[in-house]
């Protein structure tokens, strides 16, 4: 199994079948928050990122934003919505917080899914802990600097899933072949 690759890809967080989500056995859903739900240097989600976390709630999914960021940029970001779980500085592509989270709402890998716009981060993370992967766009080209340098490693791995088939990607659109 490639590490990198996720289970399943979208174009961003608003393309997710959360009915098919809930069907997979998925009862948790880790998101991570800069540029999945919100784009860098903005001060808050936009109102469909917050109607998406409502939706995920809705379909019997739990949402928890799951970010490498700080506590003071996940409250930032999630201003005036303070009833979304938050863990920050979980050191993805770690597995010990995806573990952490498991034990502590007793779940299997196979329970939870991960959503995240990072292939080394997110997808790395998600995979080596045994979760259920999903890769969603970046909603902006606006990185922090650590990030545009991942970008270009990463564009190297999406190079060679592309040459052997198992994704496909383009400016606005990405799918799991
Ligand atoms: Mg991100």
């Amino acid at each position: 199994m490639n590490l990198f690759l996720p289970r399943q890809a979208v174009d961003s967080f608003r393309d997710l079948d959360l009915t098919d989500l809930k069907a997979r056995g998925i009862h948790l859903l880790l998101c991570d928050v800069d540029n999945t739900l919100s784009i860098l240097g903005d001060n808050g989600c936009s109102r469909e990122a917050v109607q998406f976390l409502h939706d995920v709630r809705k379909a019997g999914i739990h949402p928890i934003l799951f970010t490498n960021n700080t506590k003071a940029h996940a409250l930032r970001v999630m201003h005036g919505h303070p009833d979304v779980e938050m863990h920050t500085f979980v050191c993805k592509p770690l597995p010990l917080s995806f573990w952490r989270m498991m034990l502590q709402k007793r779940l299997k890998p196979s329970q939870v899914a991960v959503l995240g716009d990072q292939l080394f981060t997110d997808m790395l993370g998600g995979n080596l802990s045994g979760c259920y992967t999903i890769l969603s766009l970046p909603l902006s080209k606006e990185e922090r600097r650590d990030t545009k340098l991942m970008r270009k490693l990463e564009n190297l791995i999406y190079t060679s899933l592309e040459k052997s088939g198992k994704l496909v990607r383009k400016e606005n659109h990405v799918r799991i072949l």
